[in-house]
């Protein structure tokens, strides 16, 4: 019991270890204890059944026994994925009230006494609750609705109890209940819900991005927020000192821009990330810091409802290296997926003809337009599973305009003549021709049919004024349909930085040390992955076949 209960210790007292990675570490250890206790009350009943003392079992002692082990079945009832999900209050409350019954029944069960592993089992348990009333405050919150499924919740920093040091980083938020009784319940039962810290460390005001669900979030409410809990990134750290060879080439090393608060000490080169719906709330600070100190990365962004990307004019950060891919509105946000299929032949193109012959091209992306970088491979406009026809709703913005904001206009697309028309006919395009070619920029407001078939389903029939013209900013991709990870993404990933520039401007010399090897390229890329787990789960199935790091965030429990 006592190993049961530190696993889910709050944060983790174990250095570099985020409490949610212990989770399934916590759930096989509980599984075994229930099995082992299962066995223990079977075999002592046919015991006592063979040699006729089954009264024996009405003795008190032999009763609490048994009441805990119903305890058991009821935990690991409540426990199993389908009723987790469905009904999370109800597995959270059982949980916590039937450990803290468990850890008392078995006290007076138990003969010799286990008057130690109890002390134990009650200090971890007291521990939790002090440690967190300790971490936790009251502030008053803001809720700006952004769409219909994603709203930005704003509170300032200093209501936080610990400061964020690392971005990415989240809180757990609770009710603040009026009777004194029932906020005592719940701090003895804390169905605290954890949102990721999108604003940087450094903001004055914390914001999360928020998926809108049963907890009510309401402005100018009170709520009790615990935290801020760091993430545990392996290539980002912050200290005092930075380690200066860690520095690429083109990073600056100025002081004044190691001493600013968006500087961490990373150790990669590359970073990939995938992140679905609300989990934006994980990419975006990530991006921010990355591009900031001289990473190169790429964002994709899975999200259902194009409505959601009104949240880059909330936050108006750097956004070079976002790439949205909105699959429409049918389903829920858990279902997001980004498909790779690695049973196929030669799923990351290795060994690939290209990857033997340099060939210096560029990526349209705008993460590529980095002017020291430098392909290996020849390159390719667009991902994997869209169609090049399809891909013509996709928008790439041209970085050598001056411009940087861009307009998507939808009035047309959701004009009530054209929403009967789409219900009365087979799943089509109407209205003017797109105006996006494979390879065109725009700078102007134009008008952008989100296509009405497989790639795109949704059942948003008519929108609202405000909705129907959304602004992108520069430097962000967008296309309609589902991703899918493909050789393409991982040759991206095996890019390589100029060493040097060159004196000819538009030209890098390539890294000539001849010891370093494909391993060591892999060693300088890391793929990230947060939000819904099917999304995680490719992801990390994509990078692990081909030998990248991977850093994972599931926002399910
Ligand atoms: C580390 C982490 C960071 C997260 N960051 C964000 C974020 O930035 N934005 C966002 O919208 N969501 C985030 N989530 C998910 C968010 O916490 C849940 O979606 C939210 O608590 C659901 O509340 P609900 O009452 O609507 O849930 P319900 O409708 O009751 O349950 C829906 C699902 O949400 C999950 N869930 C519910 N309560 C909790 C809880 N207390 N702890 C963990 N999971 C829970 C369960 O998987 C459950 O099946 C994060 C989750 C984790 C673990």
């Amino acid at each position: 019991m006592p190993a049961l209960l530190f696993l889910t210790t709050r944060p983790s007292p174990l250095p570099h270890v985020l409490y949610l990675a212990l989770l399934p570490l916590h759930k096989w250890i509980s599984r075994i204890v229930v099995f082992q206790s299962l066995l223990h009350t079977i075999l002592y009943t046919v015991y006592y059944a063979r040699i006729g003392a089954l009264a024996k079992l009405k003795k008190l002692a032999n009763i609490w026994g048994i009441l805990a082990m119903l305890l058991f079945i009821m935990i690991a009832v409540t426990s199993l994925p389908r009723i987790r999900r469905v009904n999370f209050q109800l597995f959270y409350f059982v949980h916590y009230a039937a450990t803290w019954l468990s850890v008392v029944m078995l006290q007076y069960h138990a003969r010799p006494n286990m008057n130690m592993i109890s002390t134990f089992n009650i200090i971890l348990l007291l521990g939790q609750i002090i440690y967190r009333l300790w971490n936790t405050r009251l502030s008053t919150i803001s809720v700006i609705p952004v769409s219909p499924a994603i709203s930005v919740v704003e509170f300032p920093l200093a209501d936080l109890s610990k400061k964020p040091i690392l971005p990415s980083g989240h809180v757990r938020m609770n009710n603040y209940h009026n009777f004194w009784l029932k906020r005592w319940f719940y701090h003895l039962i804390p169905l605290q819900h954890p949102f990721t810290i999108a604003s940087l460390p450094n903001e004055s005001m914390v914001r999360l991005i928020v998926r809108t669900g049963k907890f009510p979030l309401k402005t100018n409410s009170k709520y009790y927020i615990t935290g801020a809990l760091e993430p545990k990134v392996d290539f980002m750290s912050k200290s005092g000192s930075r380690d200066n060879n860690r520095l690429l080439p083109f990073q600056s090393a100025t002081p004044m821009l190691l001493l600013s608060p968006l500087s961490f000490n990373i150790n990669a080169k590359r970073v990939f990330m995938v992140v679905g719906g609300s989990a934006i709330s994980f990419g975006l600070p990530m991006l921010r810091i990355l591009n900031f100190n001289g990473v190169t990365v790429k964002l994709i962004w899975v999200t259902r409802d194009h409505r959601d990307m009104k949240i880059l004019n909330v936050f108006k950060n750097n956004y070079n290296g976002l790439e949205i891919f909105v699959t429409g509105t049918l389903g829920a946000e858990q279902d997001l997926q980004i498909d790779y299929v690695d049973y196929g032949p030669d799923p990351l193109g290795l060994p690939h003809p290209e990857l033997q012959e340099p060939v210096p091209q560029a990526l349209p992306s705008s993460s590529d337009y980095n002017p020291e970088t430098t392909l290996t491979s020849s390159s390719y406009p667009k991902y994997g599973s869209i169609s090049t026809d399809k891909s013509a709703f996709s928008s790439d913005l041209d970085h050598s305009q001056k411009h940087n904001e861009d307009e998507f206009d939808f009035t047309n697309v959701y004009s009530a003549t054209n929403t009967l028309k789409r219900k009365k006919s087979e799943p089509k395009l109407f209205g003017p021709p797109s105006p996006f070619h494979k390879d065109e920029a725009f700078r102007k407001p134009k008008v952008i049919i989100p296509p009405n078939d497989e790639n795109y389903k949704s059942d948003v029939e008519s929108l609202e004024d405000d909705d129907m013209k959304l602004t992108i900013p520069a430097g962000v991709k967008l296309v309609f349909g589902r991703p899918q990870l493909s050789n393409l993404d991982y040759q991206w990933c095996l890019q390589k930085e100029c060493s040097l520039p060159s004196e000819v401007d538009d030209c890098c010399v390539m890294n000539s040390d001849v010891n370093i090897t494909h391993v060591d390229d892999l060693a300088n890329v890391w793929v990230v992955a947060a939000g819904p787990k099917g999304l995680v789960e490719s992801t990390k199935r994509w990078a692990t076949d081909g030998g990248l790091h991977f850093h994972e965030e599931s926002f399910s429990v």
